[in-house]
């Protein structure tokens, strides 16, 4: 080898190593748009994106139906008795309890770089502790020019989350009425669309694009009615819910109107209003940072969705691969190969290190035939001395049944 052939080899060996990982993030974010005129609108570009989608026309707005509060739970995953936002001042917030999700990502995975362009200010000023490496501002209702913006960020190779935030449908809602007989209303969500058009391109464009996993997260804050929201009428609380990506399942999800959750008096939070097991089966606004925050920390083994520390509210969307169990309240293992007869790797285990939780091997008989307080994420399992059979893996009060053949 010459040294100018090993030269390039340490410099590649360099660029891989500090390369960004490959599960990435892109949240669109539309102001204003409910879910009827959304469906009746001429959006080719987010359809588009149906086939390889978990996605609802019936998401159900589960607090205040203001940006404020909505797009702080979007960004948090966690409903406004926590976040404390329940108007566009922010006066009142908890970001250090509950940042948004791109800090929490980076309390796993330091060097992730997170973008943000937005046509509202508030969303990068009063939204704090949030994690942007970039704060992109556009101008109200430029749509055009921040879709460029989205796309000059989208040009970054070392780029993993990307938020791009278009308000121009709700102000055309204010203006206009929000409405899906109004033809202005209507038209901007068409207009919106296409620019996203415009934004997917870019992202499909990229040269590492085949080799990365991108999750496109699609949502609105609220729906409206005349010319207002903020109120519980469906036309504000319906909405829509997007997430795609081979990273879920291909699946629309649809569920009945459950009734307020708006249940505020002298902004004390009743909980009694709220149907958690209903808002666990169908897709909603906190479900958007546990699912995005998952797919960037997926290889860390930590699921959002049961990690105590961050007591989030949302569901993580992401589809677990074949041998994936939940340990205990908090993370998930995954178990390979299976049908296994050398040696079996168990992966995801940081909360079992955490916690000092064992990983044990049983006999179908309930007999413990091997075990060990895991000291790294990832064990290895030598079975070659295992008799043929089937054996129960238990981390926690998880179990995952192996085949030792
Ligand atoms: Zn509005």
């Amino acid at each position: 080898m010459t040294k100018r052939l090993l030269a390039l080899l340490l410099i590649f060996n360099a660029a891989f190593l500090f390369a960004s990982q490959n599960r990435k993030v892109l949240l669109i974010g539309i102001d204003g748009t409910r879910s009827d005129a959304f469906q009746l609108a001429n959006t080719p570009h987010i359809d588009g994106l149906l086939a390889t989608s978990t996605y609802s026309y019936d998401s159900w707005h589960t607090g205040i139906t203001m940006s404020g509060p909505s797009w702080t739970t979007i960004l948090t995953g966690v409903q406004w008795n926590k976040h404390l936002v329940t108007g566009n001042s922010f006066s009142a917030n908890d970001f250090t309890t509950y940042p948004p999700f791109p800090t929490l990502a980076k309390q796993v995975y330091p060097n992730l770089n997170c973008s943000i362009v937005a046509e509202w200010d508030p969303l990068i000023d009063n939204i704090t502790n949030a994690g942007w490496n970039r704060a992109i501002k556009a101008r109200d209702e430029s749509t055009w020019p921040t879709a460029d913006s989205a796309i000059i960020e989208l040009q970054n190779p070392d780029l993993d989350l990307l938020f791009v935030y278009f308000d121009s449908v709700d102000m055309r809602g204010h203006y206009t009425t929000f409405s899906p007989s109004n033809p202005i209303y209507v038209k901007a969500i068409e207009a919106v669309d296409s620019a996203i058009g415009n934004v997917l391109d870019a992202l499909y464009a990229r040269p590492t694009y085949a080799a990365e996993d991108w999750l496109i997260l699609v949502v609105t804050d609220h729906g409206g009615t005349s010319f207002f929201h903020g109120g519980n009428s469906v036309e504000e609380r319906q909405m829509w819910w997007i997430a795609s990506g081979s990273a879920v399942a291909h699946q629309q999800i649809t569920k009945a109107d459950p009734g307020t959750y708006n249940c505020r008096s002298n902004l004390v939070y009743d909980t009694a209003c709220v149907d958690l097991p209903l808002l666990k089966n169908s897709p909603t606004h906190p479900d958007v940072a546990v699912t995005a925050l998952h797919h960037l920390i997926y290889e860390s083994g930590i699921n959002p969705e049961t990690k105590t520390e961050w007591n989030l509210d949302g569901k993580s969307w992401l589809l677990t691969p074949t041998g994936i169990d939940e340990v205990g309240m908090s993370g998930t293992f995954f178990v390979y190969p299976n049908p296994v007869a050398e040696e079996l790797t168990v992966r995801g285990l940081q909360y079992a290190v955490e916690k000092q939780i064992p990983v044990e091997l049983f006999s179908v008989d309930g007999k413990k035939v091997w075990s060990v307080t895991p000291t790294a994420n990832t064990i290895a399992i030598n079975v070659q001395n295992f008799a043929k059979g089937i054996y129960l893996l238990k981390v926690g009060t998880a179990t995952k049944k192996i085949a030792v053949e």
